[in-house]
């Protein structure tokens, strides 16, 4: 399948991008944020689509390990700035981001 992207005016959860097996819908054309659901494309294909979202809504560690992969590598941030937006938006615990952040 070809992966597509489209331009959304919402997501939910407060998302500007979202990655879906074969599609990504992004609310901006941010090149880091592109890049970050390429990213989450390639994890799920790794995983498996089915899988990859099982984990991502019931595991925090692995729902911290697959953003702060994504973050680091699409938006190359901070591991500070990424353990920040794990705590804030993706209700990861500080000590869960922190450990998702460390490893290289
Ligand atoms: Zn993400």
């Amino acid at each position: 399948m070809k992966l597509k992207t489209f331009r959304v005016p919402w997501l939910p959860f407060g998302f500007d991008g979202m990655a879906l097996r074969w599609v990504i819908l992004l609310k901006n054309d941010d090149k880091g944020l592109i890049e970050h659901e390429l990213i989450h494309i390639e994890q799920q294909k790794k995983h498996g689509f089915i899988k990859y979202m099982f984990l991502w809504f019931f595991n925090d560690y692995k729902r911290a390990l697959f953003e702060a992969e994504a973050f680091k590598y699409g938006q190359k941030y901070s591991d500070d700035r990424i353990i920040m937006i794990l705590v804030k938006n993706y209700r990861i615990s500080h000590d869960l981001a922190a450990a998702a952040v460390s490893i290289k």
